[in-house]
């Protein structure tokens, strides 16, 4: 596989990340059960760190570590400057199963934030298409609060939201305030339970009541089978590959460029993205196991 272009290189623009090995201690101090399985940890940052890892932008991570067990890589839910920090996570493996057992007042080591964001300074006065599919939805929250706080630096947004059923939704109660913000939010579920009058399947099906203008970005979440569908359609309406962006939540370890476990052609996601743009991923997106 050939490497980078000089263009391509030069794409792959990010802010320097902090020192790897860095950790603030921070508390639980609440936590919200979101969904089955998904919970969001409000951590209270050691105040000797607490600046640095609010200087976050929308779309960063930090890596939670739970000595002896090990770390993951969570997005940060909360918007920049915002104290405690929010983490929403979904309990699949060692790390994360272990935090679901933690109870208030237990200590987490944190470190952070890293990873590209989302571009929402280059697209002011742009329509914006949020599509966030399960917990995907934690990485675009701040985005979407962004959007809904400082409204009149956009044009339209629509915020596209999927889950496998109803009571998968995250932020739920949170709906309503974007919705009063003025942004457009769509819910769709794989499988309906009863009481539910929205629409039943997958996002991508959402665009086709969205308009794509010249204008248009897209900023999108979720399983990779969902983002690569959403970027079909979107396409096959017109929209560029270059305003159809995609955080990419591969499997990583050291988060700062060093192990190669999130190697992604010539790109490492967590220094490059995990946000990347889709002209400059398309050609390994569809190579089996990269
Ligand atoms: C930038 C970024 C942001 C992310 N943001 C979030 C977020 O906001 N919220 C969130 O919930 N997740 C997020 N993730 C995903 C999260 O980092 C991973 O799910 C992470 O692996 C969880 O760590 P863990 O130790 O709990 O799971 P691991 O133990 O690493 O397990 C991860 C997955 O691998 C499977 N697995 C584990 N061991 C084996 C094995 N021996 N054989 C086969 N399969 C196995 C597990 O079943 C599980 O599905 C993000 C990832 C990235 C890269």
């Amino acid at each position: 596989m050939s490497g980078l272009s000089a263009a391509s290189t030069a794409a792959f623009t990010t802010p320097e990340p902090l020192p790897p090995w860095a950790y603030a201690q921070a508390t639980i101090a609440a936590i919200y059960d979101e969904a089955p399985g998904v919970r969001t940890y409000s951590l209270e940052v050691a105040s000797q760190h607490r600046q640095r890892l609010l200087a976050s932008k929308p779309g960063q991570f930090n890596m939670l570590y739970l000595p002896g067990i090990g770390e993951a890589a969570i997005s940060i839910a909360s918007p920049p400057d915002t104290h405690p920090l929010l983490h929403t996570v979904r309990a699949v493996g060692n790390v994360t199963q272990r935090l679901a057992a933690l109870s208030l007042g237990a200590e987490v080591l944190i470190r952070g934030p890293y990873g590209r964001p989302w571009p929402l300074e280059d697209l002011a006065g742009t329509d914006l298409i949020i599509a966030a599919g399960g917990v995907g939805l934690a990485s675009v929250r701040a985005a979407i609060r962004q959007a809904a706080t400082s409204r009149d630096q956009f044009g339209s947004v629509a915020v596209l939201i999927g889950a496998k059923t109803p009571e998968d939704l995250l932020y739920q109660h949170e709906f309503a305030q974007w919705q009063a913000a003025g942004l457009d939010v769509v819910l769709i579920v794989d499988t309906a339970a009863s009481g539910w009058q929205g629409p039943v399947g997958l996002v991508p099906q959402l665009l086709d009541d969205q308009p794509i203008s010249e204008t248009t970005t897209m900023l999108t979440c979720g399983p990779e089978v969902m983002m690569r569908s959403l970027a079909d359609v979107a396409f096959s309406r017109g929209l560029p590959a270059e305003q159809f962006y995609l955080s990419m939540e591969r499997n990583m370890q050291c988060a700062a460029g060093f192990c190669g476990l999130c190697q992604f052609g010539p790109a490492f996601v967590c220094r490059n993205g995990p946000i990347f743009r889709y002209d400059e991923i398309a050609q390994f997106l569809e190579v089996p196991n990269l």
